[in-house]
């Protein structure tokens, strides 16, 4: 009898976790609409099982569109006979979901909190991965760096601010401070790595940084929706929102839906909560919670922030995708100088990242923006908190791969977001000096 194990093909390794979904024969469709007919329809659409809208649409601006297999055809058929122009990006979205995250054995994939520094840029880490890095680097620069666990998330994992600062108190520190938060969206993975590459460059570049460091105190937390991030590695690729349940209240209204955990933490600050742009259902990606700061996610963020509310000169969030440096919403839609000085520091940013590798990302203010939004970060930290440099970053690309941007975009995008952050910065203090 032949006990020989034999190797598993590649077939059963992708179904190697059980519960992990398999987006196999999913296409990715791109659609340009031209009526609001179309966009309705798209909206109608985007409720079906399985279907992902990844932008909200806009007239005659392309969108992007997840299909499962079994409606390919008909929709196909659909779109032909509306004459509505569209391509396809993508015939397996499981493919590209594969490229981008290549199974490693768990000796390379694993990076352990050792002497020598292992963390790499060329591929997205795990969850473990992160927080070991973060540790790494709590220890070997003790002198500038330390971790502050801000809260707990929804499935009780520490939410972890690194603080830079050539002060080493953060209660005695006087100095302006510059807040970045990432990972808000759990599938829009360039987001945390461009945050680690920013803290690389502020810490263990800090030779060639110091005076970022010792003119400003940094507050970066690279996974703001670590429950979410996990869930991305283990079970759905394309999940966006954190898992918080609340079963009394989904129970009772959303019994049939199999699951419908999580909030959009973009959705649930409290400014302009549960507007525009926001559903009240929670199996819906835009759910906004049950009410301003529902989630402890938020409420921890949020509460971070307004305890240093007098020193924090930098509000920035990053997200994917579409290349944007959007403004916060302006309630008044009044011209004040405020709206100028932020057009003028966001321009000054945009052109510096241009210049590195040609990248264009548009500056907009949200108001002029497509799409209507609210209950956003940035929103509140502008509007509530009164911090007067909001800005709400959207990473690469222009939907190529969209959310599944290959890796080797990471060090590329970290290089033109730190450079923008850095001119930013120093725009900002020299201002501050003159004034
Ligand atoms: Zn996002």
């Amino acid at each position: 009898m032949n006990c020989a194990e034999s190797k598993p093909s590649s077939e059963e390794e992708e179904n190697y976790d059980f519960k992990r979904i398999s987006y196999k024969g999913y296409h990715l469709f791109r659609i340009w609409p031209r009526s609001d007919d179309t966009i309705e329809n798209l909206k109608i659409l985007s409720e079906q099982p399985n279907v992902q809208l990844w932008l909200p649409p806009v007239k005659n601006m392309s969108v992007d569109i997840v299909l499962p297999p079994n409606i390919i055809s008909s929709i196909k058929e659909e779109l032909k006979e509306n004459s509505i122009e569209f391509s396809i990006l993508s015939t397996d979205i499981q493919k590209l979901i594969s490229d981008q995250n290549p199974r490693h054995s768990d000796s390379r994939w694993k990076f352990k909190n050792e002497q020598t520094n292992k963390f790499t840029w060329t591929h997205y880490h795990s969850l473990d991965d992160i927080s070991n890095y973060l540790e790494y680097l709590r220890s070997t620069y003790s002198n500038f760096v330390d971790l502050i666990t801000i809260g707990k998330s929804a499935e009780g994992r520490d939410l972890k601010v690194i603080r830079i600062s050539s002060d080493k108190s953060d209660i005695e520190s006087l100095k302006p401070a510059i807040w970045i938060d990432a990972g808000v969206h759990a599938r829009e993975w360039i987001s945390p790595a461009v945050a680690l590459f920013i803290i690389k460059q502020l810490v263990e570049f800090n030779n060639t940084n110091k005076n970022l460091t010792q003119n400003v105190d940094w507050y970066i937390l690279p996974v703001s929706n670590p429950d979410g991030y996990i869930y991305t590695h283990t079970t759905d690729r394309l999940w966006k929102k954190s898992r918080s349940t609340d079963d009394g209240f989904r129970n009772r209204y959303f019994w049939e839906e199999s699951d419908c955990k999580g909030v959009d933490l973009n959705r649930n600050w409290d400014f302009r909560w549960n507007e525009d742009g926001s559903s009240e259902n929670p199996c819906h990606d835009t759910y906004a919670g049950r009410h301003p700061f529902s989630e402890p996610e938020t409420r921890a963020m949020s509460n971070f922030i307004l305890e240093h509310r007098d020193r924090i000169i930098i509000y920035l969030t990053l997200h994917s995708y579409s290349q944007m440096w959007l403004m916060p919403s302006n309630p008044t839609k009044s011209k004040s100088n405020d709206y100028d000085d932020l057009l003028y520091m966001g321009r000054k940013a945009v052109e510096s990242l241009k210049k590195l590798h040609g990248t264009n990302y548009k500056l907009v203010a949200k108001h002029n923006i497509f799409y209507p939004t609210s209950g956003n970060s940035d929103d509140w930290a502008k509007n509530k908190v009164g911090i007067k440099y909001s800005y709400t970053i959207e990473l690469r690309d222009r939907g190529t791969y969209g959310f599944l941007l290959p890796p080797s975009e990471i060090i590329p995008t970290g290089k033109e977001i730190f450079t923008a952050i850095r001119t930013l910065t120093k725009s900002v203090l020299i201002n501050a000096l003159d004034s």
